[in-house]
């Protein structure tokens, strides 16, 4: 099936950056990575007279891990960040399993993790851990570069801090450090109407931090679906910072998380159905999430 859409294959970053500034004559420029989510708007006319940018050819498909972090280049697809993050010890490997849930394998071999959080969908699974990892989303234009807060990111459904001339060039996750023999554990869960291959009806991620003594030192929880957008439990987490774990804590802690989120009715859920199952998930991984700082 011929799509009808502009093309732009941009050899380097300087081409694709002029070309997406906003004199470049070009106009409703979208930026392909994987073409999985964009290639279907594209199809179903959702996206008005679009050119798309190809922007496989800008040498971003790479992986560099330095002292005190990890760079993700826009073009790593979701494989291989599954794959990466494998081998790395908690709370990195979270980003493994979040990227493994996505879709299935066929999707996930050309499927972008960038391409993920550009969605800018409340479903986008992968974004959800990178909330908790704390991640930067570097964004490039003509005028500069600047590292974006991942939590200053998402507006709203498809709605991102990003101008319409710039580009997603890499995602930076730090490697948090635990000092005086804290311990780190990470969880993710997502609901759903089969075992694999479905969109989220919700999802939630966790990243524990216990101190040498078992209680919360620090506690970074996200979710997808619970919002407009993915976000961050802000409240919980202060909830949960410096006590125990205990079965009335995280009673409690859920009653804090229902104040700070607002799942919506659709065919896939009710918000009563993500209301209380999103509870039930937060109070699971973060249970999860202390076994495995337990095991470290
Ligand atoms: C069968 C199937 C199953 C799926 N299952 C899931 C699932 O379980 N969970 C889930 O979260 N998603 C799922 N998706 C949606 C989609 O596959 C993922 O969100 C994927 O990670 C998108 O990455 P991509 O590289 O294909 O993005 P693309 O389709 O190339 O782009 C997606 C959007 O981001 C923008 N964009 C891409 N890269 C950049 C960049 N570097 N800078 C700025 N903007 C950019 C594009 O313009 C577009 O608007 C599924 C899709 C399919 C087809």
């Amino acid at each position: 099936m011929r799509l009808n859409c502009g093309y732009e294959a941009p050899a380097c970053k300087a081409e694709a950056l002029r070309l997406l500034a906003v004199n470049s004559g070009v106009r409703n420029l979208r930026i392909f990575a994987g073409g999985t989510d964009l290639l279907l708007r594209v199809r179903a006319g959702k996206e008005k007279d679009p050119t798309v940018l190809d922007i496989s050819g800008l040498g971003l498909d790479y992986i560099e891990e330095e002292a005190d972090l990890i760079r993700v280049g826009a073009m790593v697809t979701l494989s291989r960040a599954q794959k990466f993050f494998a081998d790395l010890p908690e709370p990195l490997r979270l980003q493994s399993v979040s990227s493994g849930r996505v879709g299935c394998w066929q999707t996930r071999n050309v499927a972008t993790l960038a391409g993920n959080v550009c969605t800018g969908l409340p479903s986008a699974d992968a974004a959800v851990t990178l909330l908790c990892l704390e991640a930067g989303i570097r964004a490039e234009s003509v005028r500069g570069s600047r590292l974006i807060p991942i939590d200053e990111f998402f507006k709203g459904p498809r709605r991102l801090a990003l101008e319409e001339d710039e580009m997603v060039t890499e995602i930076v996750i730090p490697k948090p450090i635990a000092p005086d023999g804290g311990r780190f554990g990470g969880d993710f869960e997502k609901l759903g109407r089969r075992g694999e291959l479905f969109i989220s009806v919700l999802s939630v991620g966790c990243l524990l931090q216990l101190n040498a003594a078992g209680a919360v030192e620090k506690a970074r929880l996200a979710c997808g679906v619970l919002a407009p957008a993915p976000i961050r439990l802000y409240e919980t987490e202060k909830f949960l910072a410096g006590k125990n774990l205990t079965d009335d804590l995280l009673l409690k802690a859920g009653e804090v998380m229902r104040g700070e989120i607002k799942p919506r009715d659709s065919y896939r859920g009710s918000r009563r159905y993500r209301e209380a199952a999103g509870v039930n998930v937060m109070k699971r991984v973060v249970k999860k999430s202390a076994e495995r700082a337990g095991r470290a």
